[in-house]
C-alpha cells in the first residue's frame, strides 16, 4: 500500500509541517511525531509500522459497527453515483434525507418524530439551543432564554457547544461566550460525594435537585431548557445514579423547562438501548445525535423533536431561520440509513443489552482488584475506570492528569486505545466486539495498569 511504502517518517514530517491537530498541543506532538493510522478491520486498527491496535474507543465513540463494513461503502458509492449533493432549503427534498428522517423517527422514543439534519454533534447542539429559544419566542414567552447544563459536560466546540459545555478549558479563550447559560454540578458520586453521602441514589436525587434550585434562582419564567448527556462521555464516562434522570425530568416538567438529551455519544446502542434516554427512563423534548448515526463513516448529525416543539416551531413558527449547506447531505444520509438498518436487522443493540454489554461490564469489573483501580463505572459498551492513589481511604492522585496520560501512553504502546480523562480511563469499543476481543481488551488494560503502577511508584 502506498501509505506504508512511503514510510512513517515521510508522513510524520508532512503532518508536522502542515497539519494542525484538534485538542492537541501540536508543537509537542510534532516533536515526537504522530502515529500514522492506515487501516481498520472490525475492532482493530493498523499503523504505518504494521502494528495492530485494539480500538477500545470506536474511533471517537462513533465506529459502532466496526471498521470495514462494505455495505456502508456500497451505500455511499451508489448515492455518489445517483445524486452526490442537493440541498433541502428551497422547496426540495431527496429520498436519502426522507428515508433517514423516517427511520430515525421509528427508533427514537416517545413522539420524537421530526428530524432536522446537520453534520456534526456541535452543529446539532447549536441547533437544539436555537430551537429551544425559538420555541419560547413562538410560544409567547420570550423571556425564557436561559439554558442550564452541567459542569464537566461536553457539548461541542462551536461557540454554543463550548458555552453549554461545563469544562473550564472550553471557556479559556474568553467569556462571555453565548449569554444566558448556567451550569450545575454533575452527578459523579464516586468522585464528588462527601463522606456523609454514602447512598448513590440519595446523591443522585440531591444533584438533580440542584436543577430546581438553579431554576428558582433564575426564575422559571426565564429558563428555556436543561441539557445533559445521559452519560457524560468526554467528561470521563460519568454514569449517574438511577435516581438522577427521572428527577431531572420531573423538575423540567414542573417548571415548564424543555428537556434536551445530548445523545451524541449514547445514541445508537452504546448503552444497550437505541438511546441513553431509554436506558435511564426519560423522554426528552429535543434529542441531539451524531457519531453512531453513521457509525462515524461520514459526518452527519440530527436533532429530533417531539410534537410539543414541532407544533410550535414547525406548525406555528413560520420559517425556521437556521440550516446548513450539508443538512441532510444525501451521501451521509444514505450511509446513516444503512447503518440503522444494520443495527436493526442484525439485532446489534439487543446483543449489547443482553450479552456483550453485561459481559464487558463484568470482565472490566475484575480490574477492581488492581491496586490502581478505584472503581469501574459503565453500562452497555461504555465504561470509565477511576485510577486512584489509595482505595481505602479513597484518595485521588494530586496530578491525576499525568497518571492518566502515562496509562494512556502505555495502552497505545501495548496495542490498545483507551482515552484518559484526568485520571479516569475511558473505554467505548465498537458494538460488534466479540467476547474474545473483550478478554483481550481487559488483559491489555491490566498489563497497562501494571506498567503505570511501576511508573508512578509504590502507592
Ligand atoms: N455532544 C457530545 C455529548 C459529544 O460527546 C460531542 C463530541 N464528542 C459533541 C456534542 C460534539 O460533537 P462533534 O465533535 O461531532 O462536533
Amino acid at each position: 500500500m502506498t501509505v506504508v511504502d512511503r514510510g512513517t517518517a515521510h508522513w510524520q514530517k508532512l503532518d508536522a509541517d502542515h497539519h494542525w491537530h484538534p485538542f492537541t498541543n501540536t508543537k509537542a506532538l510534532n516533536q515526537k511525531g504522530a502515529r500514522v493510522i492506515v487501516r481498520g478491520e472490525g475492532v482493530y486498527l493498523w499503523d504505518s509500522e504494521g502494528n495492530r491496535i485494539l480500538d477500545g474507543m470506536a474511533g471517537l465513540w462513533c465506529v459502532n459497527l466496526g471498521y470495514g463494513r462494505t455495505e456502508l461503502a456500497e451505500a455511499a458509492a451508489a448515492q455518489f453515483a445517483t445524486l452526490p449533493f442537493y440541498n433541502t432549503f428551497f422547496q426540495t427534498t431527496h429520498t436519502p434525507a426522507v428515508e433517514l428522517a423516517h427511520l430515525i423517527a421509528s427508533v427514537t422514543p416517545g413522539d420524537l418524530n421530526h428530524v432536522f439534519f446537520a453534520s456534526s454533534g456541535s452543529e446539532a447542539v447549536d441547533t437544539a439551543l436555537r430551537m429551544a429559544r425559538a420555541y419560547w419566542v413562538v410560544a409567547g414567552k420570550p423571556s425564557k432564554t436561559w439554558v442550564i447544563g452541567r459542569k464537566n459536560a461536553y457539548h461541542g466546540s462551536t461557540l454554543a457547544g463550548a458555552s453549554l459545555s461545563g469544562m473550564s478549558g472550553m471557556w479559556k479563550y474568553g467569556a462571555p461566550l453565548v449569554p444566558d447559560i448556567a451550569h450545575i454540578a454533575q452527578p459523579y458520586w464516586y468522585g464528588e460525594a462527601d463522606a456523609a453521602e454514602t447512598d448513590p441514589e440519595a446523591f443522585g436525587l440531591a444533584r438533580a435537585r440542584l436543577l430546581e434550585a438553579k431554576i428558582l434562582e433564575l426564575g422559571a419564567e426565564n429558563v428555556a431548557a436543561f441539557i445533559g448527556e445521559p452519560i457524560q462521555g468526554a467528561g470521563g464516562v460519568i454514569v449517574p445514579p438511577a435516581s438522577y434522570w427521572p428527577e431531572i425530568e420531573r423538575i423540567c416538567r414542573k417548571y415548564d423547562v424543555l428537556l434536551i438529551a445530548d445523545e451524541v455519544i449514547c445514541g445508537f446502542g452504546r448503552t444497550g438501548s437505541w438511546f441513553g434516554s431509554q436506558t435511564f427512563g426519560i423522554t426528552p423534548d429535543i434529542m441531539t445525535m451524531a457519531k453512531g448515526l453513521s457509525s462515524g463513516y461520514l459526518p452527519i448529525s440530527a436533532v429530533a423533536v417531539g410534537n410539543r416543539v414541532a407544533d410550535e416551531l414547525i406548525n406555528g413558527g413560520g420559517e425556521f431561520t437556521h440550516g446548513f449547506t450539508y443538512s441532510g447531505h444525501p451521501v451521509s444520509a444514505a450511509v446513516a440509513k444503512r447503518t440503522i438498518e444494520i443495527l436493526r436487522d442484525e439485532k446489534i443493540i439487543e446483543r449489547v443489552h443482553d450479552d456483550i454489554g453485561p459481559y464487558f461490564q463484568e470482565r472490566l469489573r475484575t480490574l477492581e482488584d488492581h491496586p490502581l483501580v478505584g472503581k469501574v463505572d459503565g453500562v452497555g459498551l461504555i465504561a470509565g475506570i477511576a485510577l486512584v492513589a489509595s482505595k481505602s481511604p479513597k484518595r485521588f492522585f494530586e496530578k491525576g492528569d499525568e497518571v492518566g496520560l502515562i496509562c494512556r501512553d502505555h495502552c497505545f504502546a501495548e496495542g490498545l486505545v483507551m482515552r484518559a480523562v484526568g485520571s479516569r480511563m475511558v473505554c467505548a469499543p465498537p458494538l460488534i466486539i466479540s467476547r474474545d476481543e473483550v478478554d483481550e481488551l481487559v488483559r491489555l488494560a491490566r498489563r497497562c495498569f501494571d506498567l503505570t503502577l511501576r511508573d508512578v511508584g509504590p502507592l
